[in-house]
């Protein structure tokens, strides 16, 4: 027998469904929710579902914007010849809190990951080589994770990117391996593109 109604259990699935949130969260979320104004409620529905419609990829660099180009690829005040390819929008979100960075991203969304059956064509990687090829690039940075998928996708680019006639760097490991771009603080984030090295 179900412990809660029915719209109670669809929306504790619902919750559940995403990524980080165990069933227990999940409960104590709807239960919060459901707490809620009616205003607040619906405030917060239609921000998901407005987020989602208006959303989508910058037509350069991939990042997530609800204009045509990003705000860092429309600053004509950035290095519009250096591009640092990342693996997702949080680890991009990461070097830009580090206020250092000048030159434009590019966002892969993923990694090439043999095991879990993603190749070169599932991520992001024409739209890099197109913009190589049609820009007047100077140094393509790659600061994938540390992980076996992302250096497993450095090498790949940077195959790619001397093939192209440009100069490709890796950012150090000062990274731990595996670690996740986006929990390293800033300090060491720095000290990595400071200490990158050519492939
Ligand atoms: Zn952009």
């Amino acid at each position: 027998m179900d412990l809660y109604s029915g719209h109670i259990n669809k929306l504790i699935d619902e919750l559940a469904a995403l990524p980080g949130i165990g069933n227990k969260s999940a409960q104590r979320l709807a239960f919060y929710i459901i707490g809620m104004s009616p205003a607040r409620v619906k405030s917060l529905a239609s921000s998901i579902v407005d987020a989602r419609e208006n959303v989508h990829y910058c037509a350069c660099c991939q990042n997530l914007t609800d204009t045509e180009l990003c705000p860092i690829c429309e600053d004509a005040k950035r290095d519009h010849k250096t591009i640092m390819v990342v693996e997702n929008p949080r680890d991009l979100a990461a070097y830009e809190k580090t206020g250092r960075y000048e030159g434009v991203y590019h966002v892969l969304h993923g990694a090439i990951s043999p095991m879990l059956g993603i190749g070169p064509d599932d991520i992001r990687l024409k739209e890099l080589m197109k913009r190589i090829a049609e820009e007047d690039i100077e140094e393509v940075i790659v600061a994938t994770n540390s992980s076996l998928e992302g250096e497993t996708t450095a090498m790949y680019i940077s195959k790619l990117v001397k093939g192209a006639g440009v100069k490709v760097t890796r950012i150090a490991s000062g990274v731990p391996v595996g670690g996740d771009l986006e929990y390293i603080d800033e300090v060491t984030l720095l000290r990595a593109l400071e200490g990158r090295t050519e492939l």
